[in-house]
């Protein structure tokens, strides 16, 4: 079964722009220094601010409603993308969100996307460092309650990762090579922010289904390659299953460069600082510090270094999280 039949409830606005970014190149050196770089713009996808978990809650709540879900149950992260955007699919399939989301205080402040899950009125559970029960755990407490009151509770793994999941970023493959065939350009290169490695299965599938000429180029924005690389294997075979294909992995395909990463998920880098007032002023385009800021340092150093020659074309997903910028006001000046 192709992507194309897959059941999918319409979220994002698509296609999302594949533009030029020509006042980034000359502020990286222009054309003798600097690859061509274009950006593929998943932060505009405009469900609730945008971002990549869009795609991914397509094919999600598709499966929700085909099993009779009532209430979609994930978790996060407490300034967590992929929890705002899954309370604000609930709203437009007509179902509640319950979002567990690990807090280090019980009063966190109400800012970026927890403010936004507050609007949405999402059920917000905070799990903290002494609760001694994993996200796993949280979710599968409250789907069991949610279920003895009668719900019908779906429980979406962290960032909307499996093999489900993994078709948002078949299909948006899809997509991608069907701009990249109008512009005829064959990218070396593709950057995108990895986090829970839903989005590398979907683009590393999708990558191989459709004669992709790029390298899929992952940028951890948290520590710990090893076990969850097994994990981003596992949603390719899956999903690679669920559409009647198989594919041949081998360890190169699975990049998630922790070069970037700094001191850890949500700590933005002085890169990661920097890579952020450069799209800012250059291209107006904002990316955020826990995740798209991280990537774009990849990519920058990756110039400067000279690991990527100025007659490459290269590709740069942005993924979102705009909302975080708020959240973080005081370390980004
Ligand atoms: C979730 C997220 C990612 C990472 O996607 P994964 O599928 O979890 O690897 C990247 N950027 C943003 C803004 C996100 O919210």
């Amino acid at each position: 079964m192709s992507i194309g039949s897959q059941p999918r409830f319409r979220l994002a606005t698509l296609p999302t722009p594949l533009q030029e970014a020509r006042r980034l190149r000359e502020a990286l050196g222009g054309p003798e220094r600097c690859p061509r770089i274009l950006i593929k713009r998943d932060d505009l996808t405009g469900l609730a601010f945008g971002g990549n978990k869009a795609r991914k809650l397509e094919f999600l709540v598709a499966d929700a409603i085909h099993q009779g879900s009532t209430v979609l149950i994930t978790t996060g992260a407490v300034q967590s993308n992929h929890a705002r955007m899954t309370a604000a699919a609930a709203r437009l399939a007509g179902m509640r969100a319950a979002l567990v989301l690990t807090s280090s205080t019980e009063q966190p402040e109400v800012q970026g996307n927890l403010l936004l899950d507050r609007l949405l009125d999402a059920e917000v559970h905070l799990l903290l460092p002494e609760s001694g029960q994993t996200n796993d755990e949280a979710m599968e407490a409250i789907a069991e309650q949610l279920e003895s009151d009668g719900e019908r509770p779906y429980i979406i793994p962290g960032g909307g990762s499996n093999a489900i999941g993994a078709f948002g970023y078949v299909a948006g493959s899809l997509e991608l090579a069907g701009q990249l065939f109008e512009m005829g350009v064959a990218p070396r290169r593709l950057y995108y922010a990895s986090g829970s490695r839903g989005t590398q299965a979907g683009l590393v599938l999708g990558a191989k289904l459709y004669g992709a000429s790029y390298e899929v180029y992952g940028v951890a924005v948290s520590p710990g390659t090893g076990d969850r690389s097994a994990r981003a294997r596992t949603i390719i075979e899956h999903a690679a299953d669920k559409l009647g294909t198989t594919v041949t992995l081998d360890s190169n395909d699975l990049i998630h460069d922790e070069g970037y990463v700094g001191e850890g998920y949500g700590i933005p880098t002085t890169a990661c600082l920097e890579a952020i007032r450069l799209l800012a002023q250059t291209e107006a385009i904002f990316l955020d510090p826990v995740y798209s800021g991280k990537a774009m340092s990849a990519l920058i150093d990756h110039v400067r270094s000279g690991k990527l020659a100025s007659n490459d074309t290269v590709v740069f997903l942005h993924t979102g999280g705009n909302p975080a910028l708020f959240a973080h006001g005081e370390h980004l000046l």
